[in-house]
């Protein structure tokens, strides 16, 4: 067999970003102890960011892009790892300082890899990906802060993306209540489908308000930061909680203390890139128990990684919905 393969990987010449695909050997690929075979990779707005350079994602150079990969181990020189066995990896990382996962084929550090769980093929871990799992820690974050079913509506903006699928899936079998942000009314029986109870107009949420408005939400999931996570916190009840993991409308937070020190309300950050193996391994768990995989399948598209460049741009415009899997064997 040739030891030749495919990989999309970002480079610098001149000081000018270029991401492009480029033929590997494993001699190429960094010196750690396990190599995987890679099946699957995901696509994430993260991602997106990378593939474009419309983002400062990747910060050393050359480096396979794609910040999720799932295989099976072909070689490992770390006893916690045999051949044949089924892992993942999200975040660590890959794309921004570690070697990704558009590749047929990858090394990585073993403290890097989590076991795919058995309720799981390669590319269901894949459907979930980052988006997925983060959106976990987001329902996790939420529930540890004591917000219940019975507390009343919870929000989940940018519904129809990635995480905004994930969350919607998980939160509606949990027994919420979940209302659905989205900017696209095409989506809402594919919405509807996964669990949500009602919707609301993402442009209802993308404006300048007031410091405090009328209280609706009992948490909310939110992945698209700005003006958006501002209302969505001032819409919030007394001691509700919003999980704020993403920035798909902007980077700022224009909001004021007043839903903190007035209702209580408390602001989640979610970083899924660097959580800890223990929080990955909780995460990982609740998914297997709690996510409903025919609703998984629902929101899932597979797409080669030879489309890469187009997704990229896609995901970028908010074109895609739910979860979209990397081939990257074609
Ligand atoms: P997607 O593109 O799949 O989802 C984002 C959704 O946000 C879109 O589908 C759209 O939903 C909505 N949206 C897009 N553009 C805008 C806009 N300008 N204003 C308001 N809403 C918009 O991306 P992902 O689900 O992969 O990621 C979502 C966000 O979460 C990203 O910012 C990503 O970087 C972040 N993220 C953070 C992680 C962390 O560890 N903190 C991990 C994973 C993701 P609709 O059409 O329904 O309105």
């Amino acid at each position: 067999m040739s030891d030749t393969f495919r990989a999309f990987v970002a480079d610098e010449k001149d000081g000018k970003y270029a991401a492009d695909f480029r033929n590997l050997t494993t001699a190429d690929l960094p010196a750690y102890p396990v190599l995987v075979d890679v099946a699957y990779s995901t696509l994430n707005y993260k991602d997106g960011l990378a593939v474009t350079g419309k983002g400062k994602i990747v910060r050393k150079f050359p480096l396979v892009c794609g910040i999720d990969l799932a295989g099976t181990v072909a070689e490992s020189s770390d006893a916690n790892f045999k051949t044949g066995d089924a892992v993942l990896v999200n975040g660590w990382g890959l794309s921004e300082s570690e070697s990704g996962g558009y590749t047929a084929r990858q090394r990585l550090k073993s403290g890097h890899l989590t076991r795919i769980p058995k309720a799981f093929s390669a590319k269901q871990a894949m459907a979930i990906g980052t988006a997925g799992y983060t959106s976990m820690l987001c329902v996790i974050a939420l529930e540890k802060a004591g917000v219940k079913p019975g507390d009343g509506d919870i929000l989940v903006t940018g519904a129809a993306g990635g995480v905004g699928s994930v969350a919607v899936a998980l939160l509606a079998k949990l027994g919420y209540r979940v209302v659905a942000a989205t900017g696209r009314p095409e989506t809402h029986d594919y919405l509807k489908s996964l669990g949500a109870a009602e919707f609301i107009a993402r442009a209802d949420l993308d404006k300048a308000g007031r410091p405090l408005e009328k209280a609706r939400w009992a948490g909310a999931v939110d992945s698209v930061g700005s003006k958006t996570l501002a209302m969505v916190l001032a819409q919030t009840k007394d001691e509700g909680a919003v999980a704020a993991c993403g920035l798909a409308g902007g980077v700022d937070l224009p909001t004021s203390v007043m839903p903190f020190i007035l209702r209580g309300v408390k602001l989640l950050g979610i970083n899924s890139v660097t959580a800890s193996a223990a929080r990955r391994e909780e995460a990982w768990g609740r998914l297997a128990q709690d996510l409903d995989i025919a609703k998984l399948d629902a929101m899932t598209s597979v797409e080669p990684l030879s489309n890469i460049k187009d997704l990229g741009e896609r995901i970028l415009r908010g074109e895609t919905r739910g979860r979209v899997v990397i081939d990257v064997n074609k």
